[in-house]
């Protein structure tokens, strides 16, 4: 009848959404017992000059590897965490993990390079984000030039005096600190105007889709950083078409699908170092 057959579609329709709340509730209740059993690991995505696709270096991203969920992106726990006030415990245990893997590698001789980590505007109010890094950075003698903080852009609005001071607490002791997703936000070129950072980071929605419209809104901002001497990284490059409007336009460095998804660190490093032979290859 008509009332199991509403009934059935309604099932149907609302069950993606209800796998999604179920989610939220199992992260915001798992997030220390994820931590302290090693669910959660960084992944690393490949940084490159755009010129000559030399390495610069990598992004770290959290991944959930859940028992009953499987493998979670951030874009299903990041919220839950910040909006249950624990986002601070991720990032902590990222920034051990970074640390500590950093210290793994040098200790076996292998390449290091510099890693990007992303911080959420509440790590700061939670706890001292800034303390945590340093203990961090001491404790495995990591040099601070090699770490950089990415901040997204959109949660730069409100306190600004607070933002300012932590910024400039970073770049005094060493840090390098980016902008994130430049462009999503409401205030982009306010907060451009407000703080200093060492790298733009343009958000992937102005190429993806890679239309005429997007096409000129990224060759103008490439040109205002290059009169503010900010350095640009386009993040989700994914074509050699992408790429080359890039480099004709003086952009800095890279990153997306093109040059390798987020991966373990090691896997990531052979991977990228397969597809630069094969950009190259290609290129000549
Ligand atoms: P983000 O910092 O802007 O990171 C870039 C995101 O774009 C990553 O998604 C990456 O996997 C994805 N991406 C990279 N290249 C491409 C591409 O070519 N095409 C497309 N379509 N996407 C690409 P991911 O790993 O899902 O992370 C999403 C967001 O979650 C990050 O955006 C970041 O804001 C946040 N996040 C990730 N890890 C952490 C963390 O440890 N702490 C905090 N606070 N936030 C994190
Ligand atoms: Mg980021
Ligand atoms: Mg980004
Ligand atoms: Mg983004």
């Amino acid at each position: 009848n008509i009332r199991d057959e509403v009934s059935a579609c309604y099932e149907e329709c609302t069950a993606p959404l209800r796998e999604e709340i179920q989610i939220r509730r199992h992260v915001v209740s798992h997030i220390d017992e994820a931590i302290e059993k090693g669910w959660i690991r960084p992944y690393y995505q490949p940084v490159a000059w755009a010129g000559d696709l030399t390495l610069h270096g990598f992004e770290a991203l959290a991944r959930w590897q859940d028992p009953h969920y499987g493998m979670l992106l951030p874009d299903t726990f990041i919220k839950a965490l910040e909006d249950s006030h624990q986002i601070d415990k991720l990032d902590q245990y990222m920034i051990t993990c970074i640390c500590r893997e950093y210290r793994q590698r040098v200790d076996l001789d292998l390449p290091v390079f510099p890693i990007s980590l992303n911080l959420s505007r509440l790590d700061f109010f939670l706890s001292d984000a800034f303390q945590v890094l340093e203990d961090n950075v001491s404790c495995y003698d990591v040099p601070r030039e090699l770490i950089r903080i990415e901040i997204t852009e959109s949660l730069m609005i409100g306190d600004a005096g607070r933002m300012e001071e932590e910024i400039s607490r970073f770049r005094d002791a060493g840090y390098q600190v980016w902008m994130d997703d430049f462009g999503s936000g409401y205030s982009s070129l306010h907060t451009l105007k407000s703080y200093t950072f060492d790298m733009i980071k343009l958000d992937k929605e102005f190429i993806r889709p890679f239309t005429d419209k997007g096409r000129r809104i990224v060759t103008s901002i490439l040109a205002m950083n290059h009169v503010l001497a900010v350095p640009t990284l386009v993040e989700g490059v994914e074509t050699w078409d992408q790429l080359a409007f890039l480099r004709k336009r003086g952009c800095e460095l890279i990153q997306g699908y093109l040059l390798g998804a987020p991966m373990p660190y090691e896997k990531s490093l052979e991977n990228f170092k397969r597809i630069q032979q094969r950009l190259h290859d290609g290129n000549t």
